[in-house]
């Protein structure tokens, strides 16, 4: 992508793009919820299509002029379909929040009850966070991770869920590298009577591949995000059973949104062709496999892993063992100094704040579509421990950053 014709009209807007696709150059991007999508999908997001207005579904519009938005929602749909195997799919949610957001809507009556994942040990916001609208309109209860292993405390999820008698349970998470027990969560939703929302947000590309066992087939909903680990550019997808699927497009439209972003519907329909390809399989598997690389190597450094390693593409440090006076925001702000991104992230049993916790999460996504291997991982695992290790030491931040210099140059990203 050039953006001579945003220099032309608008210098300070192209100044800033082209700052960006810099930056996304020049560092390594380790923040586990991102990724970056191919000129194909960029260049389709940035089509005609943003002009148009679509609100309905395929064949069923409410404006006139709607044949090729059509046509690229139906590719999408059907890409989807091939990809993940549900019933129904809807590929219209701006994002992961507002997908949840029409599961909601389709599922639950204001004052109805979600039991979710506590934020701080890895849920998401979007779960009945009292800061999202999840929770104020919904009574929210909450269950863990077990202290000792970092697991989901399945036990513990039944007990308070007989307790609460949930309307809708919800799995997937935000910061949690393990593989998800779908069907156990589901036998606890069948045994209270409770919808079950599988959000695979964060491993959407690893359930495409099949390298993450898939919920497809036994929650009730399933969500996703589409730029995680699949490359299809920002925005959010719902699965379901046919059953569910007229509830769920009305909940999404009108009942969370407007007309659909167009354009991002087509840089879905893009990156969701991308990975119906046998490479992306290919993608997936490194992906995790880095991911295990990295975490290992931590380890040998000393570092403790929530949980104790990774199944998925991402580890959760714990600095509390090996460094108590060293925190997750430190850490964060040097290796950005020295152009690796990753962010702080509390960790179970957190006794330090949420805007300073006592961990940091990285994830290997982005590395993994830049070429990288087990063995540049291992590397990048021993610049990250140089920094954790002296994160106040300038002549050690210069020098991972001029090792990251010389991997940004030997793996490159946008021409
Ligand atoms: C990232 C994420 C989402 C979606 O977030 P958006 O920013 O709204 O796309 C939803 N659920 C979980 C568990 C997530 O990690």
């Amino acid at each position: 992508m050039t953006y001579e014709t945003v220099r032309a009209t608008d210098p300070a807007v192209a100044e800033a793009l082209e700052g960006e696709r810099a930056r996304q150059n020049d560092t390594l991007a380790m923040i586990a919820s991102e990724n970056h999508v191919s000129e194909a999908v960029m260049e389709a997001q940035s089509s005609e299509l943003t002009n148009n207005y679509a609100e309905g579904y395929p064949g069923e519009r409410y404006y006139g002029g709607c044949e090729y938005a059509d046509d690229v929602e139906q590719l999408a749909i059907d890409r989807a379909t091939e990809l993940w195997g549900a019933d129904h799919v809807n590929v219209q949610p701006h994002s992961g929040s507002q997908a949840n957001m029409g599961v909601y809507l389709a599922a639950l009556e204001p004052g109805d009850k979600i039991l979710s994942l506590d934020l701080t040990h890895g849920g998401h916001l979007s779960h009945g966070h009292p800061a999202n609208f999840a929770g104020q309109v919904y009574e929210v209860e909450q269950y863990e991770v077990d202290a000792e292993t970092g697991y989901v405390d399945y036990e513990g999820l039944r007990e308070t869920a007989e307790s609460f008698d949930p309307d809708i349970i919800v799995s997937g998470y935000s910061a949690y590298p393990r593989e998800v027990d779908f069907e156990r969560i589901q036998a606890t939703a069948d045994a209270v009577d409770a919808y079950h929302l599988a959000d695979i947000a964060h491993i959407t590309g690893l359930v495409a591949a099949g390298v993450h066992e898939s919920p497809v087939g036994i929650a009730d909903f399933v969500t996703g995000s589409t730029h995680k680990t699949i490359r299809a550019g920002r925005g959010g997808i719902i699965m379901c059973d046919e059953e569910y699927a007229s509830d769920i497009d009305s909940a999404v439209f009108p009942g969370a949104q407007g007309g659909p972003a167009m354009h991002n519907v087509a840089g879905k329909a893009v990156g969701f062709g991308e990975a119906l390809e046998p490479e992306f399989e290919r993608y997936a598997e490194q992906t995790v496999a880095n991911a295990k690389a990295l975490g290992d190597r931590l380890q040998e450094h000393g570092l403790d892993l929530v949980s104790g390693g990774t199944d998925n593409h991402l580890v959760l440090v714990d600095l509390r063992p090996s460094h108590p006076d060293t925190t997750g925001k430190e850490v964060e702000e040097s290796l950005e100094e020295a152009g690796i991104v990753l962010n702080a992230n509390t960790v179970p049993g957190e006794t330090r704040s949420a805007f300073n916790p006592s961990g940091i999460r990285a994830g290997t996504p982005c590395l993994t579509t830049r070429g990288f291997g087990e063995e540049a991982c291992r590397e990048v695992a021993d610049l990250i421990y140089d920094v954790v290790d002296a994160p106040h030491d300038d002549d050690v931040v210069a020098e991972v950053s001029q090792r990251v210099d010389e991997l940004t140059d030997e793996y490159t990203l946008y021409d």
